[in-house]
């Protein structure tokens, strides 16, 4: 044995000590990377639905972010299956509480169906009857992938009952909207159960109050229209983001009002602010945004780069006619009695609550809650009665095409 052979030999037997330290080892080593495997993983904790002749939204919920992509296939006579839509959430597994079909038949989707596509992958695959669009989308804070789809229907439920103001680009004629069915208005108290929103420092919460203003502002616009009024919440529990919206879209609303307080560490700030839904530039009001989605404003930015995509230009001139009417009446009818009223202005911040409303939508944020005066008011019923006021004396000034 040379030098050279004998090396080799040396290093032969370490490479076999170190292969069996392995083989000993593996067990340990591959218990291990499961585990952690399992931990990263997603887990899927619900899928629900919403839905009416014309509009269908799936929420699929998970405990965190996750990767998805999602595929609309072609229309394949040739096999008898019908026409599907999935989704695939990476590195995720399906909770076991799961229920794996879902019937919707509703006109638009046959089936919701989820499982455990492969080790790594949870698929939610839609069977479609007759669908003409889609988008989807995914909300922060629990994570989940929302599918809005829309078709004609059977019904046609989702014709619009009013022709809402038209400005024309050169003339400034205002077209009359013409009344065709019994307008649906939704309105919905922000908040709610675990979630009570804002706090003032004497302990007043949100949630109450919007409670309180909602009904008030139903009991108004039914003195003051024959509208049909419907509340997305009546008492005090907690209704998801996502399902408020989707509970207008159902009713196929006509109107949608979110009602807020406001909340600042400044404690002098005042003053009431009306919102629509588009992209911000304003930190302020994206900050309140956050807030108000139970979100970050890094995780807004992710809704914010997809947002043109959900929001269609006619609906978004819709709304910032609402808002300015509503906003405008608003604040007439509060400064008449009361002193020291700011208005803050119509702006634009990304409201998951309004992200999806398919009919002009508006979020009012009605005093600060933070402010001792604002919240020494917000307890009286006759400054909620002035807001109620301003609110639907806005509505009806916005129904008739004023
Ligand atoms: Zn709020």
């Amino acid at each position: 044995m040379n030098i050279y052979s004998a090396g080799i030999s040396v290093m032969l037997r370490v490479v076999g000590h170190l292969l069996i330290l392995l083989t000993l080892l593996a067990p340990l080593l591959l218990v291990t990377s499961a585990e952690s495997g399992t931990s990263a993983r997603s887990k899927v904790t619900s899928v629900r639905h919403w839905s009416n002749p014309s509009y269908t939204r799936v929420v699929i919920q998970l405990d965190r972010k996750s990767t998805y992509k999602s595929h609309l296939l072609r229309k394949d006579v040739s096999i008898k299956k019908p026409r599907r839509f999935y989704v695939d959430i990476d590195g995720a597994v399906l909770g076991s509480e799961i229920k794996k079909t879902i019937n919707i038949n509703d006109g638009l989707l046959k089936k919701a169906r989820a499982g455990q596509y492969n080790p790594k992958t949870v698929r939610v695959v839609l069977d479609i009857e007759s669908i003409d669009d889609y988008k989807v989308f995914a909300l922060s804070n629990p994570y989940r992938i929302v599918i809005d789809v829309s078709g004609k229907g059977g019904n046609g439920s989702s014709v619009a009952a009013i022709t809402p103001p038209v400005r024309s680009a050169k003339k400034t004629v205002i077209t009359k909207p013409r009344v065709k069915k019994r307008l649906t208005i939704v309105i919905d108290p922000g908040h709610g159960g675990r979630d009570p929103g804002a706090t003032g420092r004497r302990g007043l919460k949100e949630k109450d109050v919007t409670l309180k203003i909602g009904k008030m502002l139903r009991e108004s616009l039914r003195k003051k229209t024959d509208a049909k009024v419907v509340m997305t919440r009546t008492r005090d529990v907690y209704v998801p983001l996502e399902e408020r919206t989707a509970i207008a879209n159902r009713e196929g609303a006509d109107l949608f009002i979110s009602i807020h307080i406001n909340a600042s560490r400044k404690r002098k700030a005042t003053g009431i602010e009306s919102y629509i839904l588009n992209v911000s530039e304003d930190a302020e009001s994206k900050r309140l945004a956050a807030r108000e989605n139970s979100t970050s404003v890094e995780d807004l930015s992710d809704l914010e780069f997809i947002l043109n995509d959900l929001i269609s230009k006619v609906k978004t001139n819709d709304s910032v006619v609402l808002a300015n009417i509503v906003h405008t009446s608003l604040i007439s009818s509060v400064k008449k009695k009361y002193r020291g009223v700011k208005s803050n202005g119509v702006k634009q911040a990304p409201f998951y609550v309004l992200v999806g409303t398919r009919m002009p939508a508006v979020l009012l944020e009605l005093s600060f809650i933070s402010n001792s005066r604002d919240e020494k008011r917000l307890r009286s019923d006759k400054y909620l009665g002035t807001m109620v006021k301003g609110i639907s004396d806005g509505v009806v000034k916005y129904v008739k095409g004023a």
